[in-house]
């Protein structure tokens, strides 16, 4: 048996679906649908219903998380928005490709691949991809035995039919991949702006994801320099989808039991979650209704979820009377209980959809209703949800395409801003940053409504964690966010505990997974617009937090939680330290400050303060580790700064223009400028007749600024005169805290 193999090597690669919403569905190596195409490209030519077998593995040296600016097109005002979402680019990517197919097949291919008719890219990369080594193989299969098994130099996916024959050390992630078109490629025009693109509809397949370094044995293909092949299979993955789909057979033989959701991508992931609370806080068991990635409910708990859900969103019956008897006080007759019910919970994600849209009858008709029977006001507000489920079923456009959520039902829409109002916009008005249209069948659509219950909320703010494999972990870590028993976690920050238990998964997850574990953060700033924001652990953070953490300042704990979110979000604690400082040194200037912002409320933290003393270091040592600078001792400089501190305040005559050096350097800080810190600083030295000590000279350059001054100004303003008695009065404010 032969087979083509070639290299592919690009500087940076970030794998989407073809039709994925963009960022939020990515993958460790290329989906098959990229080689082909890659291949098509190549050769000039369309696709023409030809089939071949691909294996596909591959290596990369680093994963960074970085931002990708998405474009919008806002036609009413003629112009194209921008929105940043983090993605997980790979680089110094290399490909080991094999293809199997008929000879002739291949002739063309090699040509194809050592001559093409046009620069290849792979999806997503900046730079035109290399192919290299292209060259056709001899492959033989082998049986291994468990003794001589062997550990691939390359990650690689290995379709699941291989699962049989083989067995590995490790799990493997699952992935649904996308792969051949579909025969039927026509697309019913729903809408202007569908015609644009012509959208593609996909064969998937399923296939795991292993990692280099795992222990595979059994039945393997091998190519004649000893890799592994892992091929996908023809018969098993196009055509028993074909036989399926003859049969109106869904998913197997269960799928007449049970509605199947796949968690592939943060958003799904978080309508799942939002599913599993629902159905927990019904006493059901919900480890039976999911596996791995996938979220499946049985057919008859289905019928009953909106009801379900409308208990969820009402809440308990203590709660909900104090709630309405509240409005009730402010708006009288102009009471809404559905508004005040379920409205505000679902607008934010679901503006205009057939459960937030005022203009229904089943929404408008409780305008007024209230009565001192609360149940009977219930009452009324869940006839009214379930009609907005059934007003959801009837929108049905005439569509040709398999769901894109789920790859199997049939489409019956296309998602727009009601689906999910943060990241898609509304056909009529705005084009989509997602170019394509995605088709979406109805029991899908639904499902995203769980987003709401899913996501943790939080002031202004929505938070979601996201671990790619694993759903239940997915829900047990977002409890954890949305747990409001537990007043230690307030404390510390709910983040913090969800931190905790990411660091310890750090053994058990491959690589991959721990890079792509993060936090979708959301905040509103509009009625239909919101900033979406995304971070994950980066080794260095895991580094800076596994060695320093216990050393955060326990005088600092109501900002404990906006440390962490400008840790996560790569703002520099120096900035955090400036506000710090300029809260403790212009108390008076900030003594009508409201604290609404995170840099008020770290301001006000500082105004807090009595004086500032060497813990604060921590948020210089910290920020050194995640710059990766080489560990320097910066204790020395806030020892200095002291000093200079005790040489004002022992004469009374010098004492008074402390204050207003303080002030000159804090500026000098503010604004960067190192001549003005250096001139204020030989100016004090002078004042008090000292020398400058050479180490601050030596010291001062441009890379050390931040560091030193910090270091020397948090001096500057400290109290105790030796270090015992700071110690001592640290613990003291622990203490009273
Ligand atoms: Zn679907």
């Amino acid at each position: 048996m032969d087979c083509l193999r070639f290299k592919l090597y690009t500087p940076t690669g970030i794998f989407k679906n073809p039709l994925s919403i963009k960022g939020i569905e990515v993958y460790p190596l290329p989906p098959y649908s990229t080689i082909i195409g890659l291949i098509y490209k190549a050769m000039g030519k369309k696709w023409n219903k030809e089939h071949f077998q691909i294996s596909i593995q591959g290596d990369y040296e680093a994963i960074y998380r970085d931002y990708v600016w998405f474009k919008k097109y806002d036609g009413r005002k003629k112009k194209l928005d921008k929105l940043p979402l983090q993605v997980p680019i790979l680089y110094n990517l290399t490909l080991l490709i094999h293809i199997m197919a008929e000879n002739e097949f291949l002739d063309q291919i090699e040509k194809a691949l050592k001559e093409p008719k046009e620069v290849l890219f792979l999806s997503g990369g900046e730079y035109p991809v290399k192919v290299e080594e292209v060259k056709r193989v001899s492959c033989e299969k082998k049986r291994i035995s468990e003794e001589d098994d062997i550990t691939p130099a390359y990650n690689a996916y290995v379709p699941k039919h291989h699962l049989e024959n083989i067995n590995t050390t490790d799990k493997g992630i699952l992935f649904n991949l996308s792969y051949f078109y579909k025969n039927s490629n026509k697309y019913a025009t729903v809408h202007k702006y569908a015609t644009v693109n012509k959208p593609k509809t996909y064969n998937w397949i399923d296939a795991y994801y292993f990692q280099k370094g795992t222990y595979i044995y059994g039945s393997l293909m091998f190519d004649e320099d000893e890799n592994p092949v892992f091929l996908t299979d023809l018969d098993s993955d196009i055509l028993v989808e074909k036989e399926q789909r003859k049969q109106g057979v869904c998913h197997g033989s269960d799928a007449n039991e049970y509605i199947r959701f796949y968690s592939e991508n943060w958003l799904m992931a978080s309508a799942c979650v939002g599913v599993l609370k629902v159905l927990k806080k019904q006493g059901e068991k919900i480890e039976d209704f999911v596996e791995e990635k996938t979220l499946k409910i049985p057919k008859d708990l289905w019928e009953k979820l909106p009801e379900a859900y409308a208990d969820y969103l009402i809440n308990d019956k203590e709660t909900t009377k104090k709630l309405l008897d509240d409005v009730y006080k402010q708006k009288g007759d102009n009471i809404n209980p559905y508004n005040t019910l379920i409205y505000t919970k679902l607008i934010d994600f679901h503006s205009n959809s057939p459960f937030t849209n005022q203009s229904h009858n089943y929404i408008k008709r409780l305008k007024g209703v209230y009565s001192e029977n609360i149940g009977e006001v219930v009452k009324q507000v869940k006839e009214s949800f379930l009609e907005a489920y059934k007003k959801l079923l009837t929108i049905s456009k005439n569509i040709s395409e398999i769901c894109f959520f789920c790859h199997k039902r049939q489409a019956k829409n296309i998602v727009d801003a009601t689906n999910f109002t943060p990241l898609f916009s509304s056909l009529d008005t705005v084009k989509n940053f997602i170019w394509d249209p995605i088709p979406i069948c109805k029991e899908c659509e639904f499902l995203l409504y769980f987003a709401s219950a899913g996501f943790y909320k939080s002031g202004g703010k929505y938070l979601f964690v996201y671990i790619p494999d694993n759903l239940l972990e997915t829900y047990g870590l977002n409890l954890v966010l949305s747990t409001e028993e537990e007043v230690e976690q307030d404390k510390l920050g709910k983040i913090w505990s969800v931190v905790k238990h990411v660091l310890g998964l750090e053994t058990q997850k491959s690589s991959w997974i721990l890079q792509n574990i993060y936090f979708v953060e959301i905040e509103m700033v509009g009625n239909a617009t919101a900033n979406i924001y995304s971070f994950n652990i980066s080794p260095t953070l895991a580094e800076a937090i596994r060695n320093l953490i216990n050393k955060y300042p326990k005088n600092l704990q109501s900002v404990f939680s906006d440390f962490l979110f400008y840790v996560y979000t790569g703002k520099s604690l120096y900035e955090f330290l400036l506000l710090l400082i300029s809260g403790f040194i212009k108390k008076e200037s900030y003594k009508n400050l409201e604290v609404k912002t995170i840099e008020s409320r770290i301001i006000q933290a500082g105004r807090k303060l009595d004086y500032l003393s060497k813990n604060l270091l921590f948020f210089i040592k910290f920020q050194e580790v995640l710059n990766m600078s080489e560990q320097k001792n910066i204790d020395w400089a806030f020892w200095e700064g002291k000093k200079l501190k005790g040489f004002y305040t022992k004469d009374p005559n010098k004492e008074k223009k402390l204050e207003p050096l303080i002030y000159r350097l804090l500026e000098a800080i503010r604004r960067k400028d190192k001549g003005y810190f250096i001139h204020n600083l030989i100016r004090a030295y002078l004042e008090v007749e000292r020398e400058i000590p050479y180490v601050i000279k030596e010291s001062l350059d441009d890379k050390n600024f931040n560091m030193i001054a910090y270091a020397f100004l948090i001096g500057l303003n400290s109290e105790e005169r030796t270090e015992e008695a700071q110690v001592k009065n640290e613990e003291n404010i622990t203490e009273s805290a």
